[in-house]
């Protein structure tokens, strides 16, 4: 009976996020669904790709966060149109929550949307918004372990961002195992290792986002 109200809850999440699609390509905006767990990077990262990319492309940003508005604020005072969503506890984001707030934000101006999730290494994988890829960061602060951990979200993730470079003179984190395994479980992905706070190796991250705009 549990396993029957779950599999209709995302069924009819796979029905609004492509509702979400259908607007997303009428109005040529690039969506991407942005996951990590918390403290990996995401709004950092968000941050330095408006600085790369703003000028070039028409931006725009929804925040996922279960209270509060800092990192809207932060996004919004590098003058990009954003919409904050507040789950009130949810801990992903859903396609519904995506659909209310598609009015408040200048599609017709957005190239590409970030849609970042809400902070939860699992069940933000589970849940289509609608999104045209989905990118995950991982911190190599968060350890190698993760990827056989946490499976779906790096098989359901297009682009892997290995956040945190900088730091890892003082980690033991085996960075090349992360890669082993992130590739076992998805041979598509591909790996971008990063670090959001000196910008090393983001020019790979800009590459691939003017490319899906291409
Ligand atoms: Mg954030
Ligand atoms: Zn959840």
């Amino acid at each position: 009976m549990k396993v029957k109200v779950v599999s209709k809850i995302l069924e009819s999440n796979e029905r609004i996020a492509e509702e979400n699609r259908r607007v997303f390509d009428i109005n040529d905006v690039y969506a991407i669904n942005l996951m990590s767990s918390p403290g990996a990077g995401k709004t950092t990262l968000l941050e330095r790709t408006v600085e790369l990319l703003k000028g070039e492309k028409g931006i725009g940003v929804i925040e996922g966060d279960i209270m509060g508005s800092d990192d809207a604020e932060r996004l919004n005072r590098l003058g990009v149109p954003v919409v904050q969503i507040n789950t009130g506890g949810a801990c992903h984001l859903d396609a519904n929550m995506i659909n209310e707030v598609l009015d408040d934000l200048p599609l017709e101006q957005i190239d590409i949307l970030f849609i970042e999730n809400v902070g939860n290494l699992v069940c933000p994988a589970e849940f289509n918004v609608g999104e045209n890829s989905k990118v995950m960061i991982l911190a190599i602060t968060e350890g190698d372990d993760k990827p056989l951990k946490y499976p779906l979200m790096f098989q359901q993730s297009g682009v892997l961002l290995l956040n945190k470079l900088d730091l890892a003179p003082y980690l033991s984190v085996d960075i090349e195992k992360i890669e082993r395994h992130v590739t076992l479980l998805n041979k598509e992905i591909e790996i971008f290792k990063c670090s959001a706070k000196t910008g090393v190796g983001l020019d790979n991250w800009a590459n691939w986002l003017n490319q899906r705009l291409a």
